[in-house]
């Protein structure tokens, strides 16, 4: 008989783990609480270990990326509002694809075989586990049709969390949110810009990052650029106060350059905008008996880390080679699979402090030596493009 697994959360994590289940022999069950599929999102930096868990699963040829031609310019703002060469996500090592959520989202859903291709997994929307009992060689899932109200009771050989950063499975099976959740002291506004910053080319990305606030403007190659807004804040539950453009506007006063502007503007006219404060999961054990955590439930890097999606994807296809190369002990297979993952996730937990100095300073020393650092790492691109171009038969035969 094939083994079920109940999947909690239709994300990269969910999804990624619905098809290394399937691929490793079991029968998975998606529920998912949202009454229908999220599209578009944010900019997301693939790195290589992501874009190698895409083939792993089988998605990478439906995956959809738009890098701007020749790796995309990036800009910096001064404190005047002038702009110089710098360097942008997309120019770290490891050459990220960049995306926006829904692209990735969109092909593991192709790869669900919910696309018309392939064997579909069972995926109810609108539903949420409400209890789980591991009985051992069993677990028991209550589970709630948020349509009809109707509640059921359902067994799985295996549970995965898969449902983000507020996880109810880890509520459920491990313990209150506040025993895992770390406060960062900061928060995130992004948003689907409807065309360019005025003055800019379409694919360019911008980044105006002062002490404590800072705003980016992401470019495509096929598509208008995504907006970010972070800042610091100690007061987190104040800032879901009052009116969340007004409270936007207030903390970017004074920080009057034309890329803020332009941002806030749009943001009033943005049919919507995701505004959250920023965190990190930090669990000694992703798994209990025969529930395991996958994703941002996990171990939530954030976004500064540029690695969330790139470990979701792979910590679902991890987990689905784990179970096919321990098919008869599944406690094993999730040892395992958290002992091969743990270091490489604990390494960019640390790393995300240093990355957010990058996103956003904490102060006016860190923004000085920070924008120092861009600008240089800015002007040396240029040169080694130059090189490149010069070196190239038809970079010499425009020179001459
Ligand atoms: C602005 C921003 C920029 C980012 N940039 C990058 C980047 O450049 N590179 C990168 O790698 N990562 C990036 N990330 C991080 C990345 O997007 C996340 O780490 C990743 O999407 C997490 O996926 P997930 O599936 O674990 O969780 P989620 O995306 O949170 O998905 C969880 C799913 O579970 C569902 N759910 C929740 N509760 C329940 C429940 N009780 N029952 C059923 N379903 C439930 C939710 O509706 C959702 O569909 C960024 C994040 C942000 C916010």
């Amino acid at each position: 008989m094939r083994k079920r697994a109940l999947v909690v959360g239709l994300g990269i994590a969910g999804m990624s783990a619905a098809i290394g289940l399937r691929a490793a022999g079991w029968t998975p069950v998606v529920v998912e609480r949202a009454p229908e599929r999220r599209q578009g999102g944010y900019f997301v930096g693939l790195l290589p270990d992501g874009r190698q868990a895409a083939i792993d699963l089988g998605i990478a040829d439906d995956l959809h990326t738009r890098n701007p031609a020749d790796g995309g310019r990036a800009w910096e703002l001064d404190r005047r509002g002038n702009r110089a060469p710098g360097l942008g996500f997309l120019h770290q090592p490891g050459q990220p694809a960049a995306v926006v959520r829904g692209d990735i989202e969109a092909a593991l859903w192709q790869g669900l075989g919910r696309a018309g291709t392939g064997a579909r997994i069972d995926v109810r929307f609108a539903t949420r586990p409400v209890e789980l009992s591991d009985a051992g060689d069993i677990v028991r899932v209550l589970l709630r049709d948020g349509g009809t109200g109707e509640e059921y009771r359902e067994e799985f050989d295996l549970v995965v969390g898969a449902d983000g950063l507020r996880s109810d499975v880890r509520r459920l099976a491990f313990g209150p949110h506040a025993r895992y959740i770390q406060d960062w002291d900061a928060m995130i506004c992004a948003f689907q810009l409807p065309g360019q910053v005025p003055g800019y080319d379409d694919q360019d990305s911008i980044i105006s990052a002062r002490a404590g606030r800072a705003a980016w403007v992401f470019g495509f190659a096929d598509r208008a650029p995504t907006a970010l807004l972070t800042y610091r804040t100690a007061d987190i539950s104040g800032q879901f106060t009052g009116d969340r453009i007004e409270r936007l506007r207030s903390v970017y006063s004074g920080m009057d350059d034309p890329v803020v502007r332009y941002v806030l503007d749009e943001l009033e006219r943005a049919p919507e905008f995701l505004f959250d404060s920023v965190h990190q999961v930090r669990m000694p054990r992703w798994s209990t008996g025969r529930v395991v955590l996958v994703g941002d439930a996990a171990w939530c890097l954030n976004l500064y880390s540029g690695m969330g999606a790139t470990s979701a994807l792979r910590g679902g296809a991890e987990l689905g080679k784990a179970l096919r190369s321990t098919p008869d002990d599944v406690r094993a297979a999730l040892a395992a699979w958290e002992a091969a993952l743990r270091p490489s996730i604990l390494r960019h937990q640390r790393i995300a402090h240093l990355k957010q100095q990058m996103f956003v300073p904490s102060g006016r020393g860190t923004e000085a030596v920070r924008s120092f650092v861009l600008r240089l790492g800015g002007a040396a691109r240029r040169r080694q493009l130059a090189r490149e171009l010069s070196a190239s038969p038809a970079g010499s035969g425009r020179a001459s």
